[in-house]
């Protein structure tokens, strides 16, 4: 079903009917699932803005925060650059400020026009969305092939190496050294490095009194090794100094921290603040997604991967979506001779090797 003329529920209705916001459905909103908008959290559009999704709980929503609605802006009206709510929506932007909005400035009483897209054979220029052709079943198959949860991943991964008796800000900067520490780096030799920093109480305050030297002898022999010790001392002083110690809460934020890229950032965002604001995509992600071809083009880079598969992959799988990845990278889809005859997917994969 689309909206051929959709009413976003701003507090009145356009059919003289009062919305009940517990009800499943709402005239409102053209007899779409209705539920109370409610403040977006998260970094699409920014903080101090609210979230009208017209949608289905968990997918799509680019509000990080809330897993149901779309960013109304109070400000001007435009489509969605990102996935669709649901079949049939890219995204519907309201002009107007809601009830209860944060400060946005109020720019206009009057209605916006409301900017639609539809699906393939929903609407007259209709665009089709596309999706790779068999990736349920191939996602089906991964699942079945990491069911043993025994990658290193899984026992040794970065959500295994904080405290977690810590407080919880001790416990996110834990995750955020960890992150650093296993770039170029394997789970094995990140978790050893990781044991022998919480050794000496591994918070914000150790590492700043620790000199460059102490911190490099302890996590020698990760990757890089002495750019890191650098980049771990620059961000822990702004942590300090700028977020009170604590790690900040937006991959916007995240990225400016030296030494911190995407990848991390999305992954500090699912571990340390349980937060989906976008895929995180490192190399087996990337990997897997082109021999899949999950992504429509062939992509270069995992910033890349990233994009193109936070346009068509269901939002509750985002998370998902790395644990699974990775793992299966690790011990079948190897980047050099992967093993396509233990792979479940040599039947449907367009990279199989076949004998
Ligand atoms: S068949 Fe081979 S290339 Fe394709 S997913 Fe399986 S291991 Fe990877």
């Amino acid at each position: 079903m689309h909206l051929q003329q959709p009413h976003l529920c701003l507090g009145h209705c356009p059919h003289g009917v009062t919305c009940d916001p517990t009800a499943v459905t709402c005239c409102h909103l053209s007899h779409r699932s209705f539920h109370p908008p409610s403040p977006c959290a998260g970094s699409a559009w920014g903080r101090g803005m609210l979230s009208v999704w017209v949608g289905t709980q968990g997918r799509d929503s680019p509000c990080s925060g809330s897993p149901w609605w779309m960013v109304a802006h109070g400000a001007v009206t435009e489509l969605c650059a990102g996935s669709s709510p649901e079949p049939g929506i890219s995204a519907i932007h309201a002009g107007s400020q809601l009830q209860g909005t944060p400060a946005v400035p109020r720019q206009s009483r009057r209605r916006k026009s409301v900017a639609i897209a539809y699906e393939a054979g929903q609407g007259e220029g209709a665009e089709a969305r596309w999706e790779p052709p068999r990736w349920r079943e191939q996602l089906q198959r991964i699942r079945q092939m990491r069911s043993g949860r025994d990658a290193p991943v899984d026992e040794m991964g970065v959500h295994r190496c904080y405290d977690t008796s810590a407080p919880p800000e001790v416990r996110r900067y834990q995750v955020l050294l960890a992150l650093m520490l296993s770039s170029q780096t394997k789970d094995q030799v990140t978790s050893a490095a990781m044991l022998r920093l919480r050794r000496r109480g591994l918070t914000v305050d150790s590492v700043l009194q620790m000199d460059e030297e102490s911190l490099g002898h302890i996590i020698y022999p990760v990757g890089f090794w002495r750019n890191k010790v650098k980049y771990i001392k620059q961000t822990t002083a702004i942590l300090k100094q700028k977020y009170g110690g604590d790690i900040p809460s937006t991959v916007e934020e995240l990225v400016q921290l030296p030494g911190v890229g995407p990848k991390m950032a999305h992954l500090a965002m699912h571990i340390a603040w349980d937060s989906v604001a976008g895929i995180a995509v490192d190399t087996h992600v990337h990997r897997i997604s082109n021999r899949l071809q999950w992504v429509k083009k062939e992509t270069k880079s995992p910033e890349q991967t990233r994009v193109a598969l936070e346009q068509w992959l269901p939002r509750d799988l985002w998370k998902e979506i790395n644990w699974l990845l990775v793992g299966f990278g690790q011990q079948t889809c190897l980047p050099v001779s992967p093993r396509c005859s233990q792979c479940l997917n040599q039947d449907i994969c367009p990279a199989a090797k076949r004998p």
